[in-house]
């Protein structure tokens, strides 16, 4: 039997997308197609796809809400999966709550559940669109709180023994944007946060605030990955940006936003090659004037 024989037995047809365009499934909206787009919806099933990758030598990318990659025009030969995890279980006693959450839950989804138990913690995490995987991986944060801050443990697949195991908050490595799902092979399929009994006016009054802020100075109206640098230490690299003149800088339709200039947006039909070429323009005019080699936080996923 072939990849394609098995794969039917292992899922149902419903959950495999053939030559899948990754345009759908990233926020930025660039790239070229996945050979493969699976939905797994539990974790036998993953572990089931993983076995199938591995016998039929297929290369894999767990994919969140693709709110931090920027797929290439020539896409991904391979698997990509997307985890399905939406599961939740909250427990809140007098003065706090501890949700246990499928690592494909939606941050946003989080946070207003959150709210209506009076729970906070997660105001800061209001308008990132990513899942909670995806921002456990990089260490997502806005306004002072990452998910560090929140963090009791993760269950996940150590894909190099095929084996499920916790990790406690002290043994996540997490750093700036980073962590050891970031650096290791493992999948993350489940985390339990713990969050502090709150006032639902207050953080209703903190997410309204945070929102209001996105609205005003991230070009949201537009797709993009977010931040497409990281900060350097002590230093803002908009900041950098933004001096040297570059606010509406454009390569195609990919673009410096003139409303922040650490958001590149597409401004319709930006292709991979208008992107990357954006990127690397960027990361020269800093290096020329600043001699600063500035890093990416977005993550380039494909062939090239
Ligand atoms: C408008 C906008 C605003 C944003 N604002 C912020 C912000 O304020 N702060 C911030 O930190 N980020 C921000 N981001 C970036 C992004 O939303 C976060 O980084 C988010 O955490 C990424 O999650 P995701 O599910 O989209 O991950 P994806 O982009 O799908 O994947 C990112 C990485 O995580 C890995 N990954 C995803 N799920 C898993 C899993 N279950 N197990 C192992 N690895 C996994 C992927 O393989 C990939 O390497 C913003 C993005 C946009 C578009």
């Amino acid at each position: 039997m072939n990849f394609d024989e098995k794969l039917e037995i292992i899922l149902d047809k419903c959950q495999i997308l053939k030559n899948e365009s990754m345009k759908k499934h990233t926020s930025l909206k660039i790239g070229g197609t996945a050979d493969y787009f699976i939905s797994i919806n539990d974790e036998n099933e993953l572990l089931n796809l993983l076995k199938l990758c591995k016998e039929f030598k297929k290369k894999y990318f767990i994919i969140g809400n693709g709110t931090n990659i920027l797929v290439t025009d020539k896409g991904f030969r391979g698997v990509v999966i997307k985890l399905k995890f939406e599961n939740v279980n909250i427990k809140i006693s007098e003065n706090e709550g501890i949700i246990e959450v499928g690592s494909g839950y939606s941050l946003i989804k989080l946070s207003k559940l959150a709210l209506e138990n009076e729970l906070e913690g997660l105001e800061f995490a209001c308008g990132i669109p990513g899942t909670i995987g995806g921002a456990i991986r990089m260490n997502a944060g806005a306004y002072g709180s990452e998910i560090k801050d929140i963090l009791i443990s993760t269950r996940f697949i150590d894909t190099e023994d095929e084996k499920i195991k916790e990790l406690p908050l002290e043994l996540h490595q997490f750093s700036y944007r980073n962590s050891i799902f970031a650096q290791k092979p493992y999948i993350i399929l489940s985390t339990k946060i713990k969050l502090k009994k709150g006032s639902k006016l207050q953080i209703k009054s903190k997410m309204d605030q945070n929102f209001e802020s996105r609205k005003l100075k991230q070009p949201i109206e537009y797709p993009s990955a977010g931040s497409t640098f990281k900060r350097q230490e002590g230093i803002v690299t908009a900041k950098l940006i933004d001096e040297l003149g570059l606010k509406g800088y454009s390569i195609g339709d990919a673009q410096v936003s003139t409303k922040h200039a650490g958001f590149l947006i597409n401004k319709g039909n930006a292709n991979f090659e208008d992107m990357n070429e954006l990127i690397e323009k960027v990361k020269e005019k800093i290096y020329n004037r600043y001699k600063i080699k500035i890093e990416l936080e977005i993550l380039i996923v494909g062939e090239r």
